[in-house]
């Protein structure tokens, strides 16, 4: 019946409460044999942005989405060292029960100022913002519609909100949202909310934001995109995708993170419309949980300054990106889409790309390991994040090895097999 005492029992069909997990815990048993496991390392130490530490070894960190490199940056620490001697170390709960802190405030209208919307709220993270803002935003009679390769916070997103229906569109794809908007009759008094995301995490491909407002604009539905991955990296002025494609002012609602380029941990949504306001007294997820700290609002800021005022920031991590997706495309690897600041190479399936990713880490490159249900068309992915910060020199290290990793892919298979039936 239950776990009292610490010790797992049997309910009445005789499995106990974590059973249904044991098709996981027999996959990621598998992932683990291969030596390091990917889904739970940890660092003996970071000491950059592109820079960690695991026991001796030196690793070139190029999967960590700091797209700035900002996180180092003397302003963002001095800021963020400032803000907990003035303010302490955290805020001890919400904004609706502890009351906002300035630099809250000033982060949000700086925001605002910056994407040219006369509305902007910050949240504790970037996952909370789209379950606040989405399920703010949809009610019982209004329908919403997210991209078939949506990021999970915009699932859950939907899943929070009272609406009752939720369409998939195909990805990236304006036609057919224009084909499901066409279709959908709306009750009375409901709205349709598209939501998007500007760069997507896992293929590093972009969406076609100005189309995508066409359709939206034609069937008046509302617009709301995600640029987690592209604010602070896009635009002239780094305001993204939407900026990019010069329709930033025809999104309804546009989300983002500090948990990337604006080195932190928050998020924030800003809005063409004031009555967003009205949101902070509906939306639970921005009412019922702990507000940022101040640290972590004081080093965004400090960030977002950096990112008006530093355009060479994006040049540099323009430049890493195209200089690395021309290396790994010359030596044949399968990239999910042009250059960008993610670029994912597609592998034979999720043990080949365990294995690999496991002796990248060994030979001092960390990326990331994309597996299903995590990512598009069910693809293995060994996925790369470039960084501002990275020289020249660190994108050569990264390509050297993703050559011999080429080279010596069967002694690299054989290997892995190898520790797979030590393991049995
Ligand atoms: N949106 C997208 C598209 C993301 O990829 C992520 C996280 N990687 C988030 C939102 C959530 O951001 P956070 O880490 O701040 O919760």
């Amino acid at each position: 019946m239950s776990g009292i005492g610490g010790t797992a029992s049997e309910g009445p069909t005789g499995l106990d409460i974590f059973s249904k997990y044991e098709p996981l815990r027999q996959r990621a048993s598998v992932v683990s044999k291969l030596g390091i496991d990917p889904f739970n390392m940890t660092f003996d130490d970071i000491m950059g942005p592109t820079r960690g530490r695991i026991g001796n070894r030196e690793i070139i960190l190029a999967g960590t989405n700091n797209y700035l490199g900002l996180t180092y940056d003397e302003g963002a620490r001095e800021a963020a060292k400032d803000a907990i001697d003035r303010h302490g170390t955290g805020t001890t709960g919400s904004r609706i029960a502890n009351g906002s802190y300035t630099e809250h405030a000033k982060l949000e209208a700086d925001l605002a100022e910056h994407l040219g919307k006369p509305s902007c709220i910050v949240f504790t993270t970037g996952y909370v913002t789209n379950l606040a803002a989405m399920s703010g935003l949809a009610g019982p009679k209004d329908v919403i519609f997210i991209d078939a390769d949506a990021h999970a916070c915009i699932i859950d997103g939907t899943r929070l909100a009272t609406n009752k229906t939720t369409v998939r569109f195909r990805h990236n794809n304006p036609e057919d949202l224009d084909k499901r908007l066409s279709r959908q009759e709306l009750d009375e008094g409901g709205h349709a909310l598209v939501v998007i995301e500007g760069l997507y995490s896992m293929f590093g491909d972009i969406a076609p934001i100005a189309e995508f407002a066409e359709v939206c604009r034609r069937h008046g539905a509302y617009l709301y995109v995600d640029e987690a991955h592209s604010y602070g990296v896009f635009g002239e002025g780094g305001r993204g995708i939407a900026e990019e494609q010069g329709c930033l002012d025809q999104v309804d609602f546009y989300s983002g993170t500090f948990s990337k380029s604006l080195a932190s941990v928050g998020g924030f949504c800003a809005s063409n419309h004031p009555e967003f306001e009205l949101l902070r007294k509906v939306m639970r997820p921005y009412m019922f949980t702990a507000s940022a700290a101040p640290s972590n609002i004081c080093a965004a800021q400090a960030a977002l300054d950096a990112i008006k005022t530093r355009p060479e920031l994006r040049q540099n991590i323009k430049a890493r990106a195209a200089q690395l997706h021309a290396g790994l495309d010359e030596m044949g690897f399968d990239l999910c889409a042009p250059a960008s600041p993610v670029i994912a190479a597609r592998r034979p399936n999720e043990a080949q790309a365990a294995m690999e990713w496991n002796w990248l880490l060994k030979e001092g490159v960390y990326v990331n390991l994309a597996v299903p249900p995590g990512t598009p068309q069910s693809s293995s992915l060994l996925r790369i994040s470039v960084s501002a910060a990275h020289t020249e020199a660190d994108v050569n290290a990264i390509l050297s090895k993703f050559r011999a990793l080429k080279e010596n892919g069967n002694a690299i298979l054989a290997d892995g097999m190898a520790r797979l039936q030590a393991a049995e």
